[in-house]
């Protein structure tokens, strides 16, 4: 079972107060960076390239709808990480609804780099206890 890098953690008021305060450009900066480590992070999980899922936004029309399925598959891949590494908790189609709710991004935004963010210091915390178990060197 693949774990790889660890992602960073990010407190969810900052992110949403910097997409807020960019007019939503920041967003595309965590969406890059977020689909990034889940990839690198997950060794199973099918995660598109983040250029990609960017880039694809900017598409007319095509991006409208790609924006509609990354509402989905952003949260389910988040919950796909957590179920790889055996602590899923995210509701993937609960934040799938609160995106459809355009007024509610902030909330999904929290609900999800909180997910991270935990599953992020599940690994920390499991490295660490790896580390006082490992014999010393002598
Ligand atoms: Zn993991």
């Amino acid at each position: 079972m693949g774990v790889g890098p660890i992602g960073k953690e990010r407190s969810p008021t900052a992110v949403i107060l910097l997409i807020a305060a960019t007019s939503g450009i920041y967003g595309f900066i965590w969406l890059h960076r977020v689909i990034r480590e889940l990839r690198d992070h997950s060794q199973l999980v099918d995660v598109t390239s983040p250029g990609r899922a960017v880039g694809l936004l900017f598409v007319p029309f095509l991006g409208a709808l790609w924006g509609l399925m990354l509402a989905h598959l952003l949260p389910s891949w988040v919950r796909a990480v957590e179920d790889q590494h055996g602590r899923g908790r995210t509701n993937a189609p609960l934040v799938f609804v609160l995106f459809l709710l355009l007024f509610l991004w902030p909330v999904a935004i929290w609900v999800l780099q909180e997910a991270m963010n935990e599953h992020w210091r599940f690994h920390a915390a499991a490295a660490g206890a790896d580390a006082c178990y490992a014999p010393a060197t002598p």
